[in-house]
């Protein structure tokens, strides 16, 4: 049986960018991923946005990441020739019983060292003509990118540095042994492999995964939701310069509004189911929901100017009775296996982080 020294599983843009900070630091890096593209997942199903990091508990893994990879993926993006705009965004109380959770989003901003600017009703109207609103607060930090190329660039790097990604492997089980971990692999020429450094960025599929590591205590492996969420597409010209978001609900951030590079305009996603296995099939009959919570904000919203766009679905610890979770980064500390690491609940913001926990999986690594 061959060994190699790391193993990554999934090559989203997790992944890729932990297989890069593994590879610049001098490992050997087999990247495994089960289907025949990288990034066709989580990491092609998102807002794309450059978030500032302002809605998560002080302190939280998702407020730390978030922050410190923020800055480093503007830097990276710059250095790499990757495509973002540092557009800048505003969060707008559209009631005044809204304003005491725009008040508790000032202080956890603060408290998580983004800046921010309060905004008057005068001023949403002049920054955005089109939106209604009783007072907001601007984030100059939040911009949005493009995550394929993002996700390019890590490859290239990795790729550059030694490491070698490999398509259509999945991983379907694995065994902690004495001298290293065992992965058996599926599809057409299944093999099985040992390595003696192993992170889990399966994803969606990150618990079904460690679940299948005999050896490994199945009681640490958090249980896993799915939040399906929706985008429509408004044609046209976009009536907008910045992104715009409303105050967030229970488990996303609310039918907001956000640009592409492109210039064109999408609202979402919402949450509007808890499939018990990923499916990105549009759901029928949202359009109501969506023309409601949009025109809160944005009431000059033409009827029949939406267009069904994409879904996503939330990799989540947590259900939708409970508090949102954190980040969960498992590392030998937590369970006691020597070089492995479990990246579990990596939803939003975790394209913005992903520089920020790659790092933290070396650390665990080291
Ligand atoms: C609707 C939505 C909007 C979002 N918007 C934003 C945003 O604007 N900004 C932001 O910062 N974050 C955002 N996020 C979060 C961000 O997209 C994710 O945190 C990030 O893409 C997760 O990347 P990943 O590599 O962990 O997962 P994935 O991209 O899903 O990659 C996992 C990979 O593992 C592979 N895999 C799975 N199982 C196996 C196996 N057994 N063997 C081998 N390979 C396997 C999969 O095929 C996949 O390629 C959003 C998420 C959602 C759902």
């Amino acid at each position: 049986m061959d060994t190699v020294e790391c193993v990554v599983i999934g090559a989203g843009v997790i992944g890729l960018a932990v297989a890069r900070e593994l590879a610049l630091a001098g490992h050997e890096v087999l990247i495994l991923e089960a289907l025949e593209r990288f990034g066709t997942q989580t990491s092609a199903h998102n807002s794309e946005v450059i978030h500032a990091g302002l809605y998560y508990p002080p302190g939280s893994l998702k407020a730390r990441l978030c922050v410190q990879g923020k800055e480093w993926l503007y830097r990276y993006c710059a250095e790499r020739g990757i495509a973002h705009r540092r557009l800048g965004k505003l969060l707008v109380a559209c009631a005044g019983s809204e304003l005491p959770a725009l008040a508790s989003y000032a202080e956890r901003a603060a408290a998580n060292g983004v800046p921010l600017r309060p905004l008057a009703a005068a001023d949403i109207r002049r920054l955005e003509p089109a939106v209604r609103a009783v007072a907001g607060l601007y984030s100059e930090s939040t911009g949005i990118l493009d995550s394929h190329g993002l996700m390019l660039a890590l490859l290239g790097d990795a790729e550059g540095a030694g490491a070698t990604l490999v398509t259509h492997t999945p991983v379907v089980a694995g065994q902690v042994a004495r001298d290293g971990i065992v992965l058996r692999t599926g599809g057409a020429q299944p093999f099985g492999l040992r390595c003696h450094r192993l992170v889990n960025a399966a994803g969606l599929r990150a618990q079904e995964l460690a679940r299948s590591l005999a050896g490994f205590p199945p009681e640490l492996v958090p249980p896993t939701f799915y939040a399906k969420g929706h985008y429509f597409t408004l044609g046209g010209r976009a009536p907008f310069r910045h992104l715009v978001y409303p105050m967030p609900d229970h488990a996303g951030l609310g039918i907001h509004v956000t640009l592409d590079l492109g210039g064109q305009c999408k609202f979402g996603p919402d949450v509007s189911g808890w499939p018990s296995v990923p499916d990105y099939g549009f759901e029928p009959g949202l359009e109501a929901k969506f023309y409601r919570a949009i025109r809160r904000y944005y009431p000059a919203l033409p009827d029949g100017s939406l267009q069904p766009g994409y879904t996503g679905i939330r990799p989540k610890v947590t259900g939708p009775a409970e508090a949102a979770g954190d980040f969960i980064l498992q590392g030998p500390a937590e369970h006691g296996v020597a070089g492995l690491v479990h990246l579990f609940g990596i939803e939003s913001p975790g394209l913005t982080a992903s520089l920020a926990i790659a790092r933290q999986v070396m650390e665990f690594i080291r």
